[in-house]
């Protein structure tokens, strides 16, 4: 089969490779559509993966073709965190918190590729009209779905999302679903806030706007992280969602706001997918009824044989992008 092979930092080939082998309790899935993610692009180009050669790719969605003869036939979605299911975290369903787990797209292979061997724990079905190109969104669907869920927004809120890319355009709209009043962005690119604009959100101004109750940072950037502490309202809550890419520094001034207006900070990671929380059935929900616009957010749509276009167009930002995602069937 083909698939985009990651050899060593910025060496990534799209060539041929063995098919997977499916082990029990795998099925084989034919790879339909493969986001690429913000992290992609640091993973290929600066950090690596965790050994090489790898298949990059954790944000995809596929047909199952093989492995199950119940599941075979139908599509479905990934999630893509392999988790150890013995520590503690793993004991309450919650994942993402998993001491030692492993990971399709980083840690193993991922869904770069014709076609991957998932464990079955980890797909989640999704309708037979549901596009692959949608359900490929599924990852960060559900991490947007989760942020906004941890920043426990209430009827009435003014809320407001720091970092208006796909995350944040998602974490958006799970926020105006959740009955917030009025749910605004902050971006330093133009081009973001004029795309933000096609989902209704328009940009945040303190002056007009007033303080906000709740405030999602979605950049990782501490000059971000202060204007939102410095924006909230007393009791606020912030929710911290950004990777950030260096040390994260906060002025005496803006520390002090933390304090004097007794705000709750909050961190989130990744998804819950479990019995009791699952964001990613969630996020399934929305897409099929159509409550949450996410196709809408591919701007980008590539064959995989042109990975390495793609990725480079990422890279060095040659055009605006939200969302690229490779299409391998319909
Ligand atoms: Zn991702
Ligand atoms: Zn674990």
């Amino acid at each position: 089969m083909n698939a985009a092979v990651l050899h060593a930092v910025g060496d990534l080939r799209y060539e041929k490779v063995p098919m997977p082998t499916v082990h029990e309790g795998e099925v084989l899935m034919k790879v339909m559509a493969a986001g690429v993610c913000g992290s992609d692009i640091p993973r290929v180009f600066e950090k690596g993966t965790y050994h090489f050669p790898t298949i990059p790719g954790h944000e995809f969605a596929g047909l199952i073709v093989d492995g199950d003869p119940e599941l075979v036939g139908k599509r479905a979605a990934v999630f893509p965190l392999l988790p150890c299911r013995k520590c503690a975290s793993c004991e309450v369903g919650e994942y993402a918190n998993c001491k030692n787990y492993d990971y399709y797209g980083s840690r193993r292979a991922g869904g770069f590729a014709e076609y991957i061997a998932v464990d079955k724990r980890n797909l989640v079905i999704t309708p037979d009209d549901l596009s692959y190109a949608c359900a490929s969104l599924c990852e960060p669907g559900a991490v947007g779905r989760a942020a906004i869920r941890r920043l426990g927004v209430e009827l009435g809120d003014l809320c407001v999302i720091w970092g208006a890319g796909p995350i944040g355009l998602i974490a958006a709209q799970w926020a105006r679903r959740a009955g917030a009043a009025c749910v605004r962005v902050v971006d330093i690119s133009a081009e973001k806030l004029a795309f933000a604009k096609k989902f209704g959100f328009e940009p945040y101004d303190p002056e007009k706007d007033g303080p906000c109750d709740c405030a999602l940072e979605g950049t990782g950037a501490a000059p971000a992280l202060c204007d939102a502490i410095s924006a909230l309202k007393a009791h606020g809550r912030i929710v911290l969602m950004g990777n950030p890419a260096r040390d994260m520094t906060i002025k005496q001034s803006v520390y002090s706001q933390l304090l004097r207006k007794e705000l709750s900070l909050r961190g989130t990671w990744n998804s819950s997918y479990n019995q009791t929380v699952n964001d990613w059935s969630a996020t399934i929900a929305a897409m099929a009824s159509g409550e949450i616009k996410y196709e809408e957010l591919i701007t980008h749509r590539f064959p995989l044989s042109e990975c390495n276009r793609a990725l480079d167009m990422m890279h060095e930002r040659r055009e605006f992008y939200t969302k690229v995602t490779f299409i391998m069937g319909e």
